[in-house]
């Protein structure tokens, strides 16, 4: 699918459920080079569409496979594409450790209920994959990545994962997101050491500063109004900040007891990344001295 001249988002047939929509993969391309944009689930079906279309364009050598965070869902194709391609995987040096330790207990995309077996093999082959992809590059912020004559820059935006990168393209205007924004609703945010609340609302402030007119997501369709997406989402986590302060001072002291009020219809499938939500403002408002550890699992407002 063209979104602009240069831009193309590489579809796949849906492979895999993590959540309301697909992984997307981003082709950036100019003067006969190209760098892709995440590199989607490490499955058959997936891979095999996402090289048929880069076969369909020989005229461009893809340079650079830029994935923007460690979890799965945008990391397991990364290294049969490279081996295809012979671009070099670009990732933010603080994911490297996450995306290797694929048995580790890192939060994913999605959480696997426990009844649910084959799924979780799924996901952990999809981990392994994940961790084929070792980066040749590390880029921390402010690196330049040039295709063609696009100059393509990396924002370190923390939050959602701690390397969590956006990429931006000044002369589009463009702006790669990542998980850091979505096309459709929120994103989950885990406390230390996985994510964090604090320097998620400080990425979502930086972006605001970037001027782009165009957000391309991790998942979902490209977002245009780009500074009212970034303000909902920016005023979103303050009202959760202040509903939790309220069920705080109310007498709901644990995350668990919190999750009926903030989350009245939760499917139980996504309980776990729930309580990591909770727990994540908790952790904010700790380091700010707003709240403190009160009682086993439980906290009270300082
Ligand atoms: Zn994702
Ligand atoms: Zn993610």
């Amino acid at each position: 699918m063209e979104i602009t001249a240069r831009i193309h988002a590489i579809e796949a047939p849906p492979a895999f459920y993590t959540g309301p929509q697909a992984p997307n993969v981003f082709l950036v391309t100019d003067g006969g080079e190209g760098a892709l944009i995440d590199s989607g689930f490490g499955d058959e079906q997936s891979l095999r569409a996402r090289l048929e279309y880069l076969r369909e364009r020989p005229d461009v050598k893809v340079r650079y496979i830029i994935l923007t965070h460690h979890h799965f869902d945008h990391t397991s194709g990364a290294q049969r594409l490279r081996q295809a391609t012979g671009a070099q995987v670009a990732m933010h040096p603080q994911e490297e450790r996450f995306l290797l330790d694929w048995q580790g207990d890192a939060p994913q995309d999605l959480d696997v209920p426990p009844d649910q077996q084959a799924v979780a093999e799924q996901v952990q082959r999809f981990r392994q994959q994940a961790a084929e992809a070792v980066p040749d590059l590390p880029v921390t912020d402010g690196a330049v990545l040039a295709v063609g004559g696009l100059s393509l820059e990396i924002l370190h935006t923390p939050g959602h994962t701690l390397g969590s990168i956006c990429v931006y393209i000044r002369a589009e205007r463009a702006l790669f997101t990542g998980d850091t924004v979505l096309g459709l609703g929120t994103v989950a945010i885990s406390p230390p050491p996985y994510g964090d609340m604090a320097l998620y609302l400080q990425s979502l402030e930086r972006l605001k500063a970037v001027a782009a007119s165009l957000m391309l997501p991790g998942h979902g369709r490209p977002v245009e109004d780009v500074a009212r997406k970034l303000q909902e989402l920016i005023d979103h986590r303050h009202e959760r900040e202040e509903q939790v302060l309220r069920l705080l001072a109310g007498g709901k002291t644990t995350p668990r007891s919190m999750l009926g009020a903030i989350y009245p219809e939760l499917d139980r499938r996504i309980l776990p990344m729930a309580l990591r939500q909770i727990e994540a403002h908790l952790a904010k408002l700790q380091a700010e001295g707003r709240v403190e550890p009160a009682g086993p699992g439980g906290w009270r407002v300082v």
